[in-house]
Order: C-alpha cells, then structure tokens, then sequence
C-alpha cells in the first residue's frame, strides 16, 4: 500500500515499499516513482525506507513484543500482544521527551512526539494513564511504519515457520508486510534480549501501564535508556546486535537484498569520506554525482570537478545506484514532458492533437529560452534537429559511438554533468514551467539514453529491466529504449527530434498517464487530461513538481548516524572512529 505524503518543509517523502502501488493521477503521474523506481530502491536499500528512519526502533520493538509474550502468555491473540507493545511504545516516547527537557530525540523525533511534548509540558497529567492518550493516528502507533521492515528483516517468525514449529528462522527474501502471529524469531529473541540489557534495572519494568497512572520522574528515566539517540550510548547492549542487523553480517551470498544494503551503507559511509575530505556536506548531489559521474562538484568553484577512484569492492553498488539515478532522470524528463502537455492544453476545451503540441512547444519564446541556457540558435527548431546533432551541441560525439559500438564509452561514461545541468534548469531553475521546458526534457532523455546504451555495464542495463514485471505498465529506460530501436531501427538517433519524441510523448507519457489514471486506487487523484480520439483534452489541472529525488537518503543517513559510523561536525559529516575502522575492514582502504 502506498503512502505519499510530504510533510511540510521536512523535505521527506513517505513512500512505503513493500507492496504493489495502485498510483494516483498527480502524486505519481507515470507510475514512474511507485514501480520501476520503487523496486530499484527496494533492493538497494532493503528494509530502510523512508519511513524508517530510526535504528533504535529495529531492537525497542522486538523487545517491546517479548515483553508483551512473556506477561500475557503464548496463547494470547495478537491484539492484545499489540495493545501492551503500543503502551511500551507510548512510554518510550514520553519518557525520551521528558528526557530531553520537553524536546525530541536528536536527530528527529520519536514518533508521536508532538503530542508527548504538549504533555510533558502540562504537570497536570502527571501521572498519566498511557492507556488514554493516543499518541498516533494509527492502531499499531509507530509500529505500523516499521512492521514491514521488521518482517522482511526476520524479525518475526513467518507463518510457514510457525506451521513447521521451526525456529529456524531462515533467510527468506519474499516481501510482505503481513504480521503473522507476532512470534520472534531468533534474531528477534536476540534483538529484544540486547535492548532488554539497556533498560534493566530501570523502575518502567516493574510498572504496569496497562492497569495504573505512571508519574512522569519513572517514564523520564525509561526514555534516558529507551530512546532513540541513546542507542548511541548504549555499548554492550543493542548497539552491537544492530549494527549486525544492517549489515546482515550472518547472511552469506551476493546475490540477496540484505547484501546489497549491507553494501549501500558501505558505499554512503564512503561517500561520507570522500566528501569530508573534499570539503563537502554529503547530499543527495554528492551520492548522485559520485554514482552517476564518479565525479563531485568542487566546493569552491562550482565549474571545476573532481574525480573520484571508487574501490573496487564498492564498483558494483556504485553502478546500481547508477541505474537508479539515471531512472530518477527519466522521471524528470518524462514528468516534464507530461508539464508541458499540462500546460499546453489549457485554455483550448476542444484539446490539441500532439501535431499542435509539438507545435505549441516550438514556439518563439521556447527557441529564445532555449538559445539562452544551451548552445542552439534561436532561429532553429529543435524539433528539426536529430538527437546525434543535439547531443554534438552539447559536446558528445555519438557518430563513433554508433559506428563502432562500445569505443569512446569510457570517456562518455564520465563526460561533463550534462544530465545534473539539465535538471537543475528544469527544477531549480524552474524552467519546466517555461516554454523551453519540454525541449530540455527530450535533451535529458537523448544524453540519458546514450549514456545508458554505451556507457553502462550490460548486467547493470538486465538489472534495470528485470525490475519491470508489467511491459505495458512499467516505465523504464531500457523498455523506453527498447521500444525507440522496434520503430524507428538502431539509427534512431538520425531520425528528427519531432518524430522521436513524438513517440516518447504518445507512448510514455499521455498514454501511461491514461492507464496510471485509470488504475490509480486509494486517495488517487484527478488525471491531468484525457484522450478524447486523437485530442487531449486538459483537466484545467497543472503538474510541475517533478522532482522526487532520492527519497531514502535521509533515512540511510540516520541509521548511519544512529549506529554511531558517521556523525555530524561543523554541518559536515565525518566517519567515526567505528565507521572507519569497519569501511576500513571492508573495503581494504
Ligand atoms: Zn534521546
């Protein structure tokens, strides 16, 4: 199930992974963010979402259930196991507000720390009854953001281990966010039991809150043990065991999920120590640029560039989080694609065939805006040009990669950030609402599919596909490729701008618009226009935000600061101690 919402200035976006998306007609206007797109970053970063940003969550809720078990009994029905592991939770995150003097956890609250901090500041309640406050609008509290992960993390026995009465607790990648019976497994058992060492001997324990009023003095000392930043002081208790848990360091293999998030952290973790070292905040630009050029941008002088070795070990993830950055661009120049249409179509309630489109796109004002920002004339038409000539204004030559295949592919692979310059123009710049936006659009896709095609590892271009499970739903850069090559022969790149995109346009964006619309589910949201025969007719609606970006950073960030491998000086972010060694081992640097 999906749940898209964007909090404010927070800069978050809450996508859940685990399911297959019904997309809405605005939120996810292609399908592009909740299908291809959510698949790659599923796999890359395997049970840290967005919206499970927090390490400490992965033991407190183990141990949360344990404790639940062991007063209530293994006959009890899991709503009540729930109903005490959401108290437990009500009391973590009271006591941490209490803790802190009336403010959250650092580095992000608790959840239902709002409602805890008009509490801790009322004496008033004190003591409370934690079975009365709701402390989330959802019947499993904090617990339902991270229940999946939990799951898919082994966590729990599954309902196959249950059957089997096997405590095995084996390895298994199938997703679900099903909560089964609510039993530990192992891991979970040992997850609880290190968490369990972190509160002992504090008064909670010995309390009932499923029966009296706590004061406020014996949650203040529950949240000082429980909380979430205290995980980083909690040496010799669950520190350790979590830091296990992320790295899957008992799972065997290279080919599983959990390997590969093990080696996204790694790879943030050295992302974090090369941009310290070169005087840079480590952002969602710095893991782009490193992945997708191998390259960052000087702080000191945003013209020069510098060029950055990835070790050998880390070669691998670098170019699947390549694979997943070149998907973030295709959504940027399809969703633009599809803003230009938007706005194309307003004010004309008889619609436009995409002839009129296309023509509206090519307006004087669009070559002006264009002749502008990129080296075209503006008495030109893009529209007329092919994508070999526009790619050999922006300095990349495709003739002898045509010709000869693979030859010059390196120097592709790392020519000027061509892809970053453009996007910015779109978004930063906000030129996707302006006329020249569509042209930068189809500028992106040619300078995405060149690289993709010539530049990037065959096995990493499989990767990519084998994220589309649905060939006529699901977007892609080899689908969309793939489908250029059918039509138009492998020299499509001579065909003219106009011809190219108009098939880009027809297939990729008004039609998968359409079948997003229809299919679109829960909350969905009005389509931006409709077909009526060959005429899009606008829905009076506009669309420009097109930049979703990479919306796990933040959360991959956190678990690395939460478990004590990087931490934050001076706004930059450093490697500890810890996190140096453990790249150290890992990578042999
Ligand atoms: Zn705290």
């Amino acid at each position: 199930m999906i749940d898209l919402e964007r909090p404010g200035n927070d800069d978050r976006y809450l996508l859940y992974w685990n399911a297959e998306l019904p997309t809405s007609g605005v939120a996810d206007p292609l399908g592009l963010t909740l299908r291809v797109g959510a698949r790659l970053s599923d796999e890359l970063s395997y049970c840290i979402t967005s919206i499970t940003p927090r390490a400490r969550y992965y033991s407190f809720f183990p141990w949360a259930f344990k404790r639940a078990w062991d007063a209530l009994g293994q006959n009890t029905e899991l709503p009540q196991v729930m109903s005490h592991v959401l108290s437990d939770e009500r009391a973590m995150a009271l006591g941490a507000v209490l803790h802190h003097g009336g403010q959250p956890c650092e580095g992000g609250a608790l959840q239902g720390s709002n409602g805890a901090q008009s509490i801790a500041s009322d004496l008033g309640r004190d003591p409370i009854d934690l079975r009365a406050w709701k402390h989330l609008e959802d019947k499993e509290g904090g617990f339902a953001a991270y229940k999946g992960s939990l799951i898919n993390l082994g966590v729990f026995l599954s309902e196959e281990q249950e059957d089997r009465n096997d405590d095995k607790g084996d390895f298994d990648e199938k997703q679900t966010d099903q909560l089964s019976a609510g039993r530990l497994s192992p891991l979970g058992m040992e997850l609880a039991r290190s968490f369990s060492k972190a509160v002992a001997e504090t008064a909670y324990l010995q309390a009932r809150p499923d029966r009296d009023a706590l004061p406020f003095e014996l949650l203040n000392e529950f949240g000082g043990r429980a909380g979430l930043c205290e995980l980083q002081k909690a040496d010799g208790c669950d520190l350790e065991p979590l830091r296990s848990l992320f790295f899957a360091t008992e799972i065997q293999g290279e080919d599983n999920s959990h390997y590969r998030r093990r080696m996204s952290l790694l790879l943030f973790m050295y992302a974090a120590k090369v941009a310290d070292a070169n005087g840079l905040v480590l952002s969602r630009e710095v893991i782009d640029h490193l992945t997708f050029y191998r390259r960052l941008k000087s702080p000191s002088d945003e013209q020069s560039e510098i060029v950055i070795t990835i070790p050998e070990e880390l070669d691998d993830i670098a170019e699947r989080w390549r694979v997943f950055h070149f998907h973030n661009y295709l959504t940027v120049s399809l969703e633009s694609l599809l803003a230009g249409i938007a706005r194309s179509v307003r004010g004309h309630p008889a619609g436009l065939t995409i002839e009129e489109i296309v023509q509206d796109f090519d307006s004087a004002d669009a070559r002006v805006s264009l002749a502008d920002k990129l080296p075209l004339n503006p008495t030109e038409s893009f529209w007329d040009l092919t994508p070999a000539s526009t790619l050999a204004r922006m300095g990349i030559e495709t003739d002898a990669l045509l010709e000869i295949g693979q030859d010059g592919s390196e120097k592709l692979r790392s020519c000027k950030m061509i892809e970053h310059q453009l996007r910015s123009f779109l978004v930063d710049e906000g030129m996707v609402t302006g006329p020249a936006g569509p042209a930068i659009a189809g500028i992106l896709l040619f300078t995405l599919a060149i690289r993709f095609r010539y530049a990037t590892h065959k096995r990493h271009q499989g990767w990519n596909r084998r994220k589309v499970l649905d060939q006529t739903n699901d977007v892609s850069l080899p689908g969309l490729l793939d489908g250029l090559e059918s039509q138009f022969g492998s020299d499509w790149w001579q065909r003219s701008n106009r011809t190219v995109l108009k098939r880009v346009l027809s297939r990729h964006v008004i039609r998968q618009h359409e079948a997003m619309s229809y299919e679109r589910g829960v909350g969905g949201s009005p389509s931006l226009f409709h077909l009526e025969g060959t005429r899009i007719v606008g829905n009076d609606i506009n669309r420009d935000d097109v930049d979703l970006g990479n919306a796990r950073f933040p959360s991959i960030i956190q678990i690395l600061r939460d478990l004590r491998l990087i931490t934050d000086q001076e706004s930059r972010q450093k490697l500890t101690n810890d996190g140096a060694a453990l790249l150290a081992s890992c990578i042999g640097s």
